[in-house]
């Protein structure tokens, strides 16, 4: 089967975002009404995912996505903690419903209602609500709340330890993943999420996270953001900084996705990472959704650059399946469960 390791509800229905601007308003503004939780029905659901995430996911030949509510909008500089709180149940309850309309197509990792300044220990609550309650498989981790200051510790810093320690007791990876920002010098998708994948390997590399958590594991989207491409600068930096080699400093513990929207770039993804730390993912409905006049296909079609990869099919499978079934091991006893 193929396993899709990063897709996002991009395509809400509207009460969900209206919920979210009455709260932001309300937030600004107390004097604004109370929000009100959105009454979306499974019908609209069914609608906006048919239409979308599963009419793709069906054309294009995967069979499950990993799924997740939409990046950008986690936006945890807004607001404040009770606000970031609220907001993730809302988007992560609309994930679960969505993976209960859809269980062989959809299966869940949360967001977390991360805040600015505020203890990570405060997201572990509802880590273990949509794990242990909604069935869920993982978690997106925002390394940056402040959307685009980094105001925040390092992943390595002992600040972020309750949540790993929550994670590996769990048994579920986290997918590093920012959200929109709000510095004018980072575009979200096209600076910021690429400079959070780069920022957040090179923090592995400076410190000793996998020492004191060997079973934590981490997913770099965006195929691992600069680090395929400057391989060789950071095996050189581990090696000038006096740190273990990556094969055994940080590469027992992130894999990279292959949301690389070219062919040239997924060679070189392939060529330079261990094939068992490339998980497949295409990160639809997303962050580039237009047609590559080059080729005439879509940009985030990218289980047709693997397809066109010079390797065996049992590398292919480990790409497709076997490597998220290894990473995501609550994803794997869900499909053992049902005989798959
Ligand atoms: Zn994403």
């Amino acid at each position: 089967m193929i396993i899709d390791c990063h897709g996002h509800y991009t395509t809400a229905p509207e009460p969900h975002q209206d919920f979210r601007k009455q709260q932001l308003a309300h937030f600004e503004n107390p004097s604004m009404p109370t929000p009100q939780a959105a009454r979306i029905s499974d019908d609209a659901l069914r609608e906006s995912i048919e239409n979308n995430q599963l009419k793709l996911q069906r054309e294009r030949g995967a069979d499950l996505t990993i799924f997740s509510p939409r990046a950008s909008a986690m936006a945890h500089h807004l607001g404040d903690s009770q606000v970031s709180q609220e907001w993730s149940r809302h988007c992560n309850d609309l994930i679960a419903r969505v993976c209960e309309l859809y269980p062989d197509n959809f299966i869940g990792v949360c967001q977390l209602p991360q805040s600015p300044d505020v203890s990570i220990s405060e997201s572990i609550h509802e880590l273990e609500r949509c794990i242990n309650e909604l069935g869920f498989v993982g978690c997106n981790l925002n390394p940056d709340p402040s959307g685009g200051h980094w105001t925040a510790k390092p992943l390595t810093d002992e600040s972020w330890y309750p949540l790993y320690e929550k994670m590996v007791e769990l048994d579920v990876p986290a997918m590093v993943h920012v959200s929109s920002s709000c510095n004018v010098n980072f575009h979200a998708t096209g600076a910021h999420y690429m400079n959070a994948d780069t920022t957040a390997f090179m923090q592995f590399i400076q410190g000793d996270l996998f020492r004191d958590f060997p079973d934590l594991r981490f997913i770099i989207p965006h195929g691992g953001g600069a680090v395929p491409y400057h391989w060789g600068r950071y095996r050189g930096l581990a090696d000038m900084l006096k740190r273990p080699p990556l094969a055994t400093h940080v590469m027992k513990n992130v894999y990279f996705d292959t949301c690389v929207y070219h062919q040239p770039g997924i060679d070189l993804l392939f060529e330079v990472i261990d094939i068992d730390n490339i998980l497949f993912g295409s990160e639809m409905v997303g962050a580039v959704r237009g047609i590559d006049p080059e080729t005439g296909q879509y940009f985030d079609d990218t289980r047709r650059y693997v397809d066109a990869l010079d390797i065996s099919d049992d590398d292919k499978h480990r790409v497709f399946e076997r490597n998220a079934r290894r990473v995501y091991p609550r994803l794997d006893k869900t499909l053992k469960a049902r005989a798959k």
